[in-house]
């Protein structure tokens, strides 16, 4: 979807013109949301992604795989060379079935593991399956996430504030906690943050709260695991084109300006954020660990 005709994500261009501005119209769509919904169309880097290489050989997961910035993550990682397995809600089967395709088309094996992380028996056994699956695991990408928009506490039931801290921050313990054992030396854990673990809006006390445990895990557990060779790192996005934002994530009226707060008047689109990824999975961030990469549009919150 990109506005200009660019080749491969190394192709020179002014970032500021490089996709969709707002606004944007109006598109309600239930969570978890379908991203051939969207209007305009995200970009994954499906047209243009180009591998070199850089995770030849890895065995990966990538949690929330179907769309967003873990469909690009996961396109990018089969064209690198790696196998991939994904996960994401069953309702999202159809955008599931594309990405298992794509990374098939890239050459490369894939595994579908459709089912709720809010689960902690379902996060063990789908950690279990990839790795058997593959034979092995490199890789985790912790990236599935809830955001649903709440303007005031008053309004934010005890539900809602439960899961959201169960799919965005236990998951991500329960995940991390099943995956390590699988783990050897040089693997790599990336964890999605969000810049609102910095730099909270007022309408997402909860999600908010859930983003910063996500750093605050990262850096602590990347202490726990170096003893074995492992890196933990996250990556913080600034506002991203994707289903998590018009399926409740943010009110309609936002969705008309998303993005428009960045010093590029625009979001980022999932192709965009995907390279961040490719670096902190690849040997190339052998002296990152405990780090926070934000990819923000310009924000820059802390
Ligand atoms: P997305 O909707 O494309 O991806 C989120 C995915 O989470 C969904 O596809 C779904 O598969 C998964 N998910 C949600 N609940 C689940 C559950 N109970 N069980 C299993 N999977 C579940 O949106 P995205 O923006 O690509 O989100 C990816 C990550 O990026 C999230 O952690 C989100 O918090 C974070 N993030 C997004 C933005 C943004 O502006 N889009 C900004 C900062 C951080
Ligand atoms: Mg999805």
């Amino acid at each position: 979807m990109s506005k200009g005709k660019i080749k491969n994500q190394f192709d020179i261009q002014d970032p500021r013109e490089q996709y969709p501005k707002p606004p944007f119209p109006k598109q309600p769509q239930p969570r978890p949301g379908l991203t051939h919904e969207m209007d305009p169309k995200p970009d994954h880097g499906e047209e243009s992604y180009q591998g070199t290489g850089r995770l030849k050989g890895r065995k990966a997961l990538v949690t929330g795989g179907d769309s967003g910035i873990g469909r690009a993550t996961a396109i990018a990682y089969a064209r690198e060379g790696a196998d991939v397995a994904i996960n994401y809600l069953p309702e999202e089967e159809e955008n599931g079935k594309q990405v298992i395709k794509l990374i098939e088309e890239a050459g490369q094996k894939a595994v579908a593991i459709p089912g709720d992380v809010s689960k902690e028996a379902f996060c063990k056994e789908m950690v279990d399956k990839a790795a058997s699956e593959l034979g092995g695991l490199d890789i985790l990408v912790s990236n599935s996430g809830r955001q649903t928009a709440v303007d005031d506490i008053a309004e934010l039931t005890t539900e809602q504030y439960e899961n959201t801290f169960k799919v965005n921050a236990f998951a991500q313990f329960w995940i991390c906690k099943a995956a390590l054992p699988h783990m050897k030396p040089g693997a790599s854990i990336i964890i999605t943050s969000s810049i609102q673990a910095f730099n909270p809006s007022p309408n997402l006390l909860d999600y908010a709260q859930t983003k910063a445990c996500n750093v605050a895990f990262t850096k602590a557990l990347s202490k726990q695991v170096m003893n074995k060779g492992i890196r933990v790192n996250s990556v913080a996005p600034g506002p991203f084109w994707t289903p998590l934002q018009p399926s409740g994530g943010q009110p309609q009226e936002k969705i008309e300006e998303f993005g428009s707060t960045t010093p590029y008047g625009r979001p980022g689109q999932p192709a965009e954020i995907a390279p961040a990824y490719v670096m902190l999975a690849s040997q190339e961030a052998s002296y990152m660990t405990g780090e926070v990469v934000g990819v923000t549009g310009g924000k820059m919150p802390y």
